[in-house]
């Protein structure tokens, strides 16, 4: 079918070991791009493309076509010279991401032949240089292999499962699908509450240590998921209690091999710190990996939100509205503002105050908010403890507040009663506009 109005189609034929760029314009002048595999092979992030299917990509993608043994595409986009179309490019650090797949592919045999576990993997680096594309490749090559990795995904600000604010586990069953990365079914979803760990860092901490123990003991009864090992992607802040971050991850999953993405002094560090034994390597980042304003994560953390509760490209979800009594729930914000250290009580220290559940009393001012619902049993009043620790089982969004009333109205994915009644607020904030 023709390009539409303002749009032009372009054959391109790519050498092998190249890759087509292309970004798609977000916002306002939305577009979307066509593509078409027409001859040979190519494949997005890890995922192949068939041939002779039209992908579509949406506002903000950010995509790069590569093929290992050369192809001719088709491409529908917006005219040449804007700074959104397509072009090839030849050199791309591919080549060192695959043989980084191959060497944990390795070890994944070995461990099978030794019935020991598999690679353990934590990929760090500063914002922007292609951490989330990496995990994504190297856990679509290792899928398609028949293994069955785990990702395990602590980027707070920009979750690639589940809405901002939380940490979380897939398992992994199938290769990311090209046009909307991977399936999210059934993963473990964890409430830290803000878009950035230095927030609460203990409990960033807490919470790494949780999924290390859950995905530990989820080895010792799955051979596949153990042999599979896991590939953590991390924050990009790599700086003071951040960098203490990525050691204590790296000591609670016990990794085997940290991929540090462009950045030798992070390198260095985490060669000299973490035990001789883990493999610290150095890899290039790629050219193609965008610089994402702070506008547009924002902007980004929004759209994941909006996911959640009415759907992504061909699936429409219809959320709930519904009104729920304060006295019905237990609202939660984790951690109490700091205080120093002569001011605590005998025996306190500040962990607890930052791990502590400080009860909310319902106002105005929580319009808006997202809370995560725990999945910890109601009347777990005894185990506060274990509301911080237990996963949730889902996200409201509260919509209005009437303090006269005693109620508040919230958006739901499922329809009244919820289904647990501790709720625990994030620092974000939605505003549904539908
Ligand atoms: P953050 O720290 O913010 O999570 P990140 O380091 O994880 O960022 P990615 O999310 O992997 O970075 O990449 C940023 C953007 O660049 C993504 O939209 C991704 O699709 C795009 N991108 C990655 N590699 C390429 C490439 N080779 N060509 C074109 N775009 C790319």
């Amino acid at each position: 079918d023709a390009p539409a109005a303002g749009k032009v189609s372009t054959r391109f034929d790519l050498e092998k070991e190249t890759e087509l760029r292309f970004e798609v314009e977000a916002g306002e002048a939305a577009e979307q791009v066509d593509l078409e595999l027409l001859t040979g092979m190519a494949e997005v992030f890890g995922s192949e493309l068939n041939r002779n299917k039209k992908y579509t990509f949406g506002p903000g993608s950010k995509i790069a076509v590569f093929t290992w043994q050369g192809c001719s595409c088709e491409c529908k986009h917006p005219p040449p010279l804007s700074p959104t179309s397509p072009f090839p490019i030849l050199d791309t650090p591919m080549l060192l991401y695959l043989n980084t797949h191959a060497a944990l592919e390795q070890m994944r045999k070995q461990a099978e032949r030794d019935n020991e576990r598999g690679p353990r993997v934590m990929v760090v680096g500063p914002t922007d240089v292609g951490k989330s594309t990496v995990c994504r490749l190297l856990l679509s090559y290792a899928v398609r292999v028949g293994r069955r990795p785990t990702l395990v995904e602590l980027d707070v600000g920009q979750s690639g499962v589940s809405v901002p604010g939380t940490v979380s586990a897939l398992c992994i069953e199938r290769p990311a699908d090209v046009e909307e990365g991977f399936s999210v079914q059934a993963p473990l979803v964890y409430h830290f509450g803000s878009t950035t760990p230095g927030t609460n860092i203990k409990l960033y901490n807490k919470l790494t240590s949780r999924l290390a123990e859950v995905f530990s003991q989820r080895c010792e009864v799955n051979r596949k998921a153990s042999v599979g090992g896991c590939i953590i992607n991390t924050c990009g802040w790599v700086k003071g209690s951040g960098y203490q971050a990525l050691v204590h991850c790296a000591s609670a999953f016990e990794v085997d091999v940290v991929l540090v993405l462009d950045h030798e002094r992070l390198y260095n560090e985490l060669k000299r710190d973490l035990p001789h034994f883990v493999r610290v390597v150095l890899l290039p980042k790629s050219g193609g990996v965008v610089e994402r304003s702070k506008e547009c994560r924002r902007d980004t953390r929004d759209e994941k939100i909006r996911e959640y509760f009415y759907g992504f490209r061909g699936v429409s979800f219809f959320p709930f509205s519904f009104e729920v009594r304060f006295s019905d729930v237990r609202i939660y914000k984790i951690g109490a503002p700091s205080i120093p250290d002569s001011c605590l009580p005998l025996g306190m220290s500040q962990d607890d105050t930052q791990l502590k559940l400080v009860p909310v009393t319902p106002g105005r001012d929580l319009t808006y908010h997202v809370l995560s619902v725990s999945s910890a049993e109601d009347g777990e009043e005894g185990s506060k403890k274990g509301i911080v620790e237990s996963p949730v089982c889902g996200f409201i969004v509260v919509t209005f507040v009437d303090t006269q009333l005693q109620v508040m109205k919230v958006l739901s994915p499922a329809p009244r009663p919820l289904p647990r009644h501790t709720l625990l607020i994030m620092d974000i904030r939605f505003m549904d506009m539908k």
